[in-house]
């Protein structure tokens, strides 16, 4: 996602490193004569009555605050607001469930979506991938490569270039969700030809997002496949979130089908650094570099890191909220991941095997051209109509720019190809 687009929400409070630091700061802009480093002499005690003073305030400081911790630590750990419905709290992932950034715990909860399965076919009719026939492959944990997608005029363009991407990766699962309302034969038709093992779902964006800026991109489509893969119980494989507008190197898929529990890598083009990635030292993940940081434990794109499903599985919280900016941290977050679990990729995130490239979005345009031309003693109609299905542009008689048609550099008239 274009994170640097968003508005960060308040700064998540870190660890205790950051807190120290708060305090000093809070206590130098105190005592401004002080300077860093010089410790401020401790109170003078002035008369009884100031003493007594300070005494009444200390209590009323005292009862304001012990009902303000109770009711505190009441909300922060029962077990609604952690998510947990049952007594087997895991401790390990409870930190994962505080919220923040004003999140509320209708994260927790896990998916409930009704899936609308428009087509799928579990046979590879590849007979060949990078020169080794299909069978070379037989023992590699599959890849579901999940892509959000909508339509618009650059959609076909999009999924045929990722498609003979994917042609070239063997054991690979592609789970297109399409943000629309309905099935759409000729989407269902081109999946189909590619020959790769596909799920194709109708997964639209609940209309209470469609008009709220910055929308959930792509996050219904997410939830649709994470439903799918929980509903077949799928518990061995690689999960990925693959956008349809990406650019992908065939290297990235011998790397990420190796997660044993979720690996993450840099990807290239995102925001003011053009990169966002884990930083590694020693072979592990330390630290992130995202310009766009906003609380997120994990400011991580959503095509920089994969899942194994195994893992996945063992989190029934697993989702992916509504929550543009925040759909990666949240995702990670409600599987319990450990800064010290990630697996670096990318010969330790030195390498860029993906690329966060956008595509021009523009309105489709109605071309003005006569209806004679249309008819099929000319290609024209049959051309403009499947433009139509694939929601690029439409002919019409009466709207629109009027198509020139030219012959040696002149436009013609229409009597000119009708004679
Ligand atoms: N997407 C969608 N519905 C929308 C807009 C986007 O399903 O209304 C999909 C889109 O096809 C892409 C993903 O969500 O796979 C992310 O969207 P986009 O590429 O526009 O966002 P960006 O990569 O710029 O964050
Ligand atoms: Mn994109």
């Amino acid at each position: 996602m274009p994170s640097a687009l968003y508005q960060p929400l308040a700064t998540l409070v870190g660890d205790e490193e950051d807190q120290d630091d708060q305090e000093q700061l809070h206590y130098y802009y105190q005592h401004p004569q002080l300077s860093a480093g010089e410790k401020l002499p401790p109170p003078t005690l002035g008369t009884r009555r100031s003493r007594s003073i300070a005494g009444n305030r200390r209590r009323v400081w005292l009862l304001l605050l012990v009902p303000c911790c109770i009711v505190f630590f009441y909300f922060m750990f029962s077990p609604q607001s952690l998510g947990l419905g049952n007594n087997n709290t895991n401790w390990d992932a409870v930190d994962d469930y505080l919220p923040h950034n004003g999140i509320d715990s209708t994260n927790t909860h896990a998916l409930n979506e009704s899936l609308m399965i428009c087509s799928e076919s579990h046979e590879d009719r590849r007979l060949f991938m990078q020169d080794k026939p299909r069978s070379a492959y037989a023992q590699l944990p599959v890849i579901y490569f999940v892509t959000p997608t909508y339509p618009r005029r650059e959609q076909i363009p999009e999924l045929t270039r990722l498609a003979h991407t994917l042609l070239h990766v063997p054991r690979l699962h592609w789970l297109v969700a399409n943000d629309r309302d309905r099935c759409d034969k000729f989407l269902d038709n081109m999946l189909n030809k590619f020959g790769i093992p596909f799920t194709y779902l109708a997964s639209p964006m609940p209309s209470k997002f469609r008009n709220t800026k910055p929308a959930p991109r792509g996050v219904a489509n997410r939830r649709a496949a994470l439903q799918w893969l929980h509903q077949r119980n799928l518990t061995a494989g690689v999960l990925y979130f693959g956008d349809d507008d990406n650019t992908y190197d065939l290297r990235l898929f011998s790397e990420i089908r190796q997660t044993q529990r979720v690996s993450m890598f840099p990807v290239g083009l995102i925001a003011e650094y053009a990169v966002s990635g884990p930083v590694v030292r020693n072979g592990k993940v330390v630290a992130f570099l995202d310009s766009w940081v906003a609380g997120r434990r994990w400011p991580v794109d959503m095509a920089g890191f994969a899942v194994n499903l195994a893992y996945m599985s063992q989190y029934p919280n697993v989702n992916m909220p509504f929550k543009p900016g925040y759909e990666e941290d949240l995702f990670l977050r409600s599987i319990g991941l450990r800064i010290d679990q990630i697996e670096p990729k990318g010969n330790n995130c030195t390498e860029i095997l993906v690329w966060h490239t956008q595509t021009k979005n523009k309105k489709s345009p109605t071309v003005r051209i006569d209806s004679a031309l249309l008819n099929d003693r000319f290609n024209l109609g049959a051309l403009f109509h499947s433009l139509k299905v694939m929601g690029v542009a439409s002919a019409s008689d009466t709207e629109g720019p009027r198509a020139v048609i030219s012959k040696n550099g002149k436009g013609k008239p229409l009597s000119y190809f009708l004679s």
